[in-house]
C-alpha cells in the first residue's frame, strides 16, 4: 500500500496559510504538558469568574477543533470539507450536565441534526453520548443490576424513550446513528439499551450502530456474541469501533476498587485487539457495518489493505472512517481523495459548555505519544512546501 497519508498538499488544501500557521501554533503549544496544565487550570478558573476569557478560546483552540456554538455556524466548515468529498458528523459537545432539562435538550438537538442531515448529503451520520441522555449514575445502578426506586424506574424510562425517539427518526430519515461509548462501569446498561435499538429498527439496513472500545481486552468477545445474536434473530449489528479514550480513570478505578482492569495490558495489545476485529468485521460485512474511528496509520492502512483483498469497494456505504475535526487531515483528505467514504465528527456548542471536550482534546494530544509530533511535522512539511 502506497504511503497515501504523506501527502500534504491534500491534507491541508482547505486551510489558508494563517490557518496553517495557527494550527502548527496550537500544536506547539499543547505538546508542552506543563503548559496544557496550568492553561487548563486558569481557563477553567477564568470562566467561572466570568473573566472575558471566551474571545481568545475561540480564537484559539475553539476554532480548531469546534465548528461553532451552534449547528448553522458549523455550516460553512460542513460545506468547505464536502467540497474535498469528507463529510461531517455534527456533535453536540456538552458535557457533564446532568438535569433532567439538558437531557430533553440534547435529545431535541440531536432530532433536529438528524432532520439537518435529512436535507443534505453532507451529512449522513448523526451522534450521541448516553450520557447526554441520562444519567452517569443511573446507567451504572442499572448495569449493576441494582433495583430502582419507582422514581428512578420513572427516570429510567425516561432515558429509554429519548434512545428510542431518536434512533426512530434516524431510520424515518435513512441517517445512520452512533451510540458513543464511555466508562466501563456504566457501559453495560448502555450496552443493552444500544442493543435493544438495534433489535427494533435494524431489521433491513443497519440504523443504530453501538461503539466498541478495544483498549477493553472484552470487546470482541461481547460483539461475536451480539453477532450471533443478531444472526440467529435477524437484525444487523452497526460497529463503530475506537481504541477508547478513558484509559487513565479506567485503570485508576480499577486499582483504588482492587478489580481486574478491563484495560489491555499494553498499547501493542490494544493496538492488535483492535485490528483483530477490524478484520472479524470486514469478513462479516453482510451482516456487520463498521465506522473506524482512529487516527492510527496503520490500523487505516490495514483497513484498506483487508477490503482490497476482500474485494470490497472502496465507497461501499458499510464502511466508513472517521476521523475529530482538527485532528489527522492527513489521513481524513487522503482518505477521500482515494474515494474511501469519510467522515469527520465536528464538535459544536456554547463555548463553555463544550470546555470538558477541548481539555480532553489538548490532554489527548499532550499525552498520546507520537500524536502532536506527528501533526507538527506535517504541518512543518507543508509550511515548507508552500515556503512560508
Ligand atoms: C471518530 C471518532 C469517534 C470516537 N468516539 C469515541 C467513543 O465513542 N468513545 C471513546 O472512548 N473514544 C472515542 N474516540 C477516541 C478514541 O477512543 C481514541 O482515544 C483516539 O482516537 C486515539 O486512538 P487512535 O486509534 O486514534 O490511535 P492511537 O494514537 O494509536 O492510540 C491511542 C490509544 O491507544 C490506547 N492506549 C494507549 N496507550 C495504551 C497502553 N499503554 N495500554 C493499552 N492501551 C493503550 C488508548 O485507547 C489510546 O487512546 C473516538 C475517536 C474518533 C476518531
Amino acid at each position: 500500500m502506497s504511503k497515501i497519508f504523506e501527502n500534504t498538499e491534500v491534507a491541508f488544501s482547505l486551510k489558508s496559510d494563517s490557518e496553517l500557521d495557527r494550527a502548527y501554533f496550537l500544536f506547539k503549544m499543547i505538546s508542552h504538558e506543563p503548559l496544557v496544565r496550568i492553561g487548563t487550570a486558569v481557563t477553567n478558573f477564568a470562566l467561572k469568574a466570568h473573566l472575558p476569557v471566551e474571545g481568545l478560546i475561540r480564537a484559539t483552540v475553539f476554532d480548531h477543533f469546534c465548528g461553532g456554538v451552534s449547528e448553522e455556524d458549523c455550516l460553512p466548515v460542513i460545506d468547505r470539507m464536502y467540497v474535498k468529498g469528507v463529510s461531517s458528523v455534527l456533535d453536540y459537545s456538552v458535557e457533564g450536565q446532568e438535569a433532567e432539562s439538558y437531557f430533553d435538550a440534547a435529545m431535541e438537538k440531536t432530532l433536529k441534526i438528524i432532520n439537518f442531515a435529512d436535507e443534505k448529503k453532507s451529512m449522513p451520520i448523526a451522534v450521541f453520548k448516553p450520557t447526554g441522555f441520562g444519567r452517569f449514575h443511573l446507567y451504572q445502578k442499572k448495569g449493576e443490576k441494582k433495583p430502582f426506586t419507582p422514581k428512578e424506574q420513572e427516570e429510567w424510562d425516561r432515558v429509554v424513550a429519548r434512545f428510542d425517539k431518536v434512533c426512530k427518526l434516524a431510520k424515518e430519515k435513512d441517517v445512520e446513528i452512533l451510540i458513543d461509548s464511555e466508562q466501563s462501569w456504566m457501559q453495560d446498561a448502555a450496552d443493552d439499551l444500544c442493543e435493544a435499538m438495534m433489535r427494533k429498527y435494524n431489521t433491513e439496513v443497519p440504523v443504530v450502530y453501538n461503539t466498541f472500545q478495544l483498549y477493553r481486552w472484552d470487546r470482541l468477545e461481547y460483539l461475536k456474541a451480539l453477532h450471533k445474536r443478531a444472526q440467529k434473530e435477524g437484525f444487523t449489528v452497526g460497529a463503530k469501533i475506537v481504541r477508547g479514550a478513558y484509559m487513565e480513570i479506567e485503570r485508576e478505578r480499577a486499582d483504588d476498587k482492587g478489580y481486574e482492569s478491563p484495560i489491555c495490558a499494553t498499547k501493542e495489545a490494544t493496538d492488535l485487539n483492535f485490528d483483530e476485529t477490524l478484520d472479524y468485521i470486514l469478513r462479516n460485512l453482510n451482516t456487520i457495518s463498521l465506522f473506524i474511528g482512529t487516527h492510527n496509520e496503520q490500523s487505516s492502512y490495514l483497513a484498506m489493505q483487508l477490503m482490497s483483498e476482500l474485494g470490497i469497494d472502496k465507497s461501499d456505504n458499510r464502511v466508513w472512517f472517521g476521523q475529530l475535526y482538527g485532528m489527522s487531515d492527513h489521513i481524513s483528505f487522503n482518505l477521500a481523495e482515494h474515494g474511501y467514504n469519510v467522515a469527520k465528527y465536528v464538535p459544536f456548542g456554547p463555548v463553555k459548555d463544550v470546555m470538558p471536550y477541548l481539555i480532553r482534546r489538548a490532554e489527548e494530544n499532550t499525552s498520546v505519544a507520537g500524536q502532536t509530533t506527528r501533526e507538527l511535522s506535517l504541518l512543518k512539511t507543508e509550511r515548507k512546501r508552500r515556503k512560508l
